[in-house]
């Protein structure tokens, strides 16, 4: 049985504490007998639990397909590993400034020596350079630098790696933070988690982990959305994936104008019950936009399943509202075709907002789709002529919408203004489900 994700966020930063527990405990009564004492032991406190959270923040970037099961999906995971790469850098920052205010205290007037050690002393430089690099490669991950570069991001945040490396050394050669045994026990095993996710990222996952397929067919949805059909090399090696997964495709074409060799999350449009995958995919930047003119034989490989939007194992009483936006169709296309190879009844109501008609996706299969579902309906809302969805809207489209679970994904906008109008309305926020196209 899944375990919640609350349970498994509390899980996460239950083990961030346990380092901190293990200091307070080795903690004595001298420790609290000066104000420089004090902030001693402050600086320290934060150079732990900011330790704590870098690794922990490592050990979630694995991308192990199933691990992200438990906490709602891989895009909610990244939410958790933000915050402890946030709250790392925030602590890491406040230690060095702590410890110098807590010599500045015991009177030496300058804490020259923690500012400008000696080249001999490594155990300093080796923090200092390690606050350093996450300087580098968290800071494009604030809003406040404004939107990055996908693929810059990902190069600047492979720095992440050198600098846990570093202020696990710093912490190992000053071994002040716990009694010395606990030490290098409690941050041995810390290490472990962290190196071993990147270990399976970097190594084992970009051999094993990604299945081989060859795209079949390629086929324009739209004038900048094309579907592509993968057929797996090897029938008895394709994936197992429900409605809603999402995978990492990495095109393997030199002659594509870009994104050969990147890796994208895509969500899986087929039905799992199809022998081949589906992928539609919408012209949003350079790699995408290449993906267009691809060709049917190229080459690519696939990670995953990944993502948990609907419920593994869907009630089928259960009634559900579906908010879809522009190419966020995916998800619930996957859906309505697996309903539709099993011949299942649902009592699902699809609003799909569009700008106007010429931009609704799929348009027709949808309504085939619709029409051949026992349960299920269909709205368009065309942006256009009826402005931005409503509450008013909302509860007038779909009546009974106070007793359906509902299922958002399209732009963010979209995925937040629907949330918001659902709140207002009262709908508890256990009853709302999303799916985010952005991982950053
Ligand atoms: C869970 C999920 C499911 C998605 N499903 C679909 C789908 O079914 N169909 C579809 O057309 N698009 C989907 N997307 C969006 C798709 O991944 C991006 O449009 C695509 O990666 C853009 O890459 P680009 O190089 O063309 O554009 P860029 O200009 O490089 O990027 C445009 C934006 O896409 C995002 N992005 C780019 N590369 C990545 C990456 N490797 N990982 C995460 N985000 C990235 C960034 O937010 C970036 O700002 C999905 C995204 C996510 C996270």
């Amino acid at each position: 049985m899944l375990i919640s994700a609350r349970l498994a966020r509390g899980l996460v930063w239950g083990l961030a504490l346990v380092p901190l527990a293990v200091f307070l405990a080795g903690l004595g009564a001298h420790d609290f007998s000066s104000l420089s004492s004090i902030l001693n032991m402050l600086g320290r406190l934060t150079g732990v639990l900011g330790l704590a959270l870098l690794l922990l923040a490592a050990a979630l970037s694995a991308r192990v397909p199933g691990f992200d099961q438990p906490f709602g999906g891989l895009t909610k995971l990244w939410h958790t590993h933000h915050l402890l790469g946030a709250g790392s850098l925030l602590l890491l920052l406040a230690h060095p400034l702590l410890l110098a205010l807590a010599s500045a205290a015991h009177g030496y007037h300058l804490p020259v020596q923690m500012l400008f050690p000696p080249l001999s002393d490594t155990a300093t430089w080796s923090g200092w350079l390690a606050l350093l690099l996450m300087m580098i490669f968290l800071a494009p991950s604030f809003a406040f630098f404004g939107r990055p570069n996908y693929e810059r991001w990902k190069r600047i945040h492979a720095l992440a790696g050198p600098a846990a490396i570093l202020a696990l050394a710093h912490t190992f050669l000053f071994s002040r933070t716990m009694p010395a045994n606990l030490d290098k026990v409690v941050w041995g095993l810390f290490a472990l988690l962290g190196v071993g996710a990147v270990a399976w990222r970097l190594v084992f996952s970009r051999r094993a982990g990604r299945l081989k397929y060859t795209i079949s067919a390629v086929e324009a949805v739209a004038n900048n959305v094309v579907e592509l059909t993968l057929q797996p090399e090897r029938s008895e090696k394709r994936l197992k994936y429900q409605a809603g997964n999402f995978v990492y495709m990495t095109p393997l074409d030199k002659s594509l104008g870009a994104g050969c060799g990147e890796e994208h999350p895509y969500t899986l449009s087929s039905s799992p019950s199809e022998p081949d995958l589906r992928i539609a995919i919408k012209d949003l930047g350079d790699a995408s936009r290449a993906i267009q003119s691809i060709r049917p034989g190229t080459k690519v490989r696939i990670e995953g399943p990944y993502g948990r939007f609907f419920p593994v194992k869907a009630n089928p009483k259960q009634p559900e509202l579906w908010v879809a936006g522009g190419i966020g169709i995916t998800p619930f296309l996957a859906r309505l075709r697996h309903l539709k190879a099993l011949g299942q009844a649902a009592d699902v109501h699809l609003v799909y907002a569009v700008q106007d008609e010429a931009r609704a996706l799929y348009a027709a299969e949808l309504q085939s789709l619709i029409d051949t579902i026992e349960g299920a309906r269909l709205t368009f809302h065309y942006f256009y002529r009826e402005g931005p969805i409503s509450a008013a809207y909302l509860v007038e489209t779909c009546p009974d919408l106070d007793q359906r679970e509902v299922y958002i994904c399209g732009p963010l906008p979209l995925n937040k203004l629907v949330q918001d109008h659902l709140r207002r309305i009262g709908r508890p926020l256990s009853s709302i489900h999303t799916e985010e196209f952005e991982l950053l």
